[in-house]
């Protein structure tokens, strides 16, 4: 692609180029042609030759500088939440019967990071993203993410984060936008749709709407969705912790999310061997989770 600067250099010099030829051609035929009236014929063909020239260059830049205009750039959302793959949130939740609803576990699942690619090669101005929860809601008040939308039965159900007039995502390039936490989010019992999450992009020139499907799971079906990311992932490098079993000082390979009955869910990193026998472990539920800042899914 040339330069803007090599462009206006260009059709500079070619206007100039024709005034020159027009002034040119028009003498040359003054003085080669017959008598007056042939001249004024011959200089006035010059002429209208040159200006149609002209016309045909400025229509030319028009059309270039409107396709400029109209270029737009192509948004995509990346919302990763840390036990879940991207775009695709899966919730390990607990029913709360007499509230008639499920709440989501909070443990490190609840935590997202959140991205916009931008795949076109216009840049993308003024970027916005909207985030709607669908059959979900108590999104807690966070740093940069404006709540847009509330009602008393939901709580703060529709976010937003505004990127600003002076703001731009490159063509082709990334914007990590502020994490978003779902600490508190609770999903209605008795929605009788899919539970989702609709992403609306905007920018100028732009805007898209996306849904991502929500998939809450109560804790058998949960543990099944451990179990099949645990395998995914098992030859991913070891944890930089170490294992958090009294006595042993081994590298951690694996995170544990232990259910205990009364004092909650509790996080923990152990060693492969504390991981499969120890009795801790045993005598609770617990369940081998994944984060994607280990494994650098997203
Ligand atoms: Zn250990």
């Amino acid at each position: 692609m040339p330069t803007r600067k090599a462009v206006v250099l260009g059709i500079s010099t070619l206007v100039a180029a024709i005034m020159v030829a027009t002034a040119v051609g028009s003498y040359a035929v003054w003085v080669t042609s017959g008598d007056y009236a042939d001249r004024l014929v011959a200089v006035g063909d010059v002429m209208v030759a040159s200006t149609l020239l002209l016309t045909a260059i400025a229509v030319a830049v028009g059309v270039a500088a409107y396709q400029v205009t109209v270029e737009a750039p192509e948004l995509e959302p990346e919302i990763t939440f840390r036990c879940s793959e991207p775009n695709r949130p899966v919730f390990l939740v607990e029913p709360e019967p007499r509230r008639r609803r499920h709440r989501l576990v909070r443990f490190r699942q609840v935590e997202a990071s959140v991205r916009i690619h931008n795949r076109g090669s216009a840049s993308a101005r003024n970027p916005a993203m909207r985030i709607d929860l669908l059959g979900l809601g108590g999104v807690r008040p966070q740093l940069e993410w404006r709540p847009t939308d509330w009602s008393n039965h939901l709580g703060v159900h529709a976010v937003q984060w505004d990127g600003g007039a002076n703001l731009a995502i490159h063509g082709n390039g990334t914007r990590v936008l502020p994490d978003l936490s779902f600490e508190n989010v609770f999903a209605l019992s008795d929605h009788d749709a899919e539970f989702a999450l609709q992403v609306t992009l905007a920018a100028e020139g732009f805007r898209r709407v996306h849904t991502l499907a929500v998939d809450l799971r109560t804790r058998d079906a949960y543990s099944a969705y451990c179990r099949e990311r645990a395998a995914q992932y098992e030859d991913g490098p070891p944890l930089p912790d170490t294992c958090g079993v009294e006595e042993c000082d081994r590298q951690a390979a694996v995170r544990l999310l232990v259910l205990h009955p009364e004092h909650g869910p509790r996080e923990l990193a152990a060693c492969r061997d504390c991981a499969d026998g120890h009795e801790d472990f045993q005598r609770l539920p617990s369940l081998r989770i994944v984060d994607n800042r280990d494994r650098r899914i997203a």
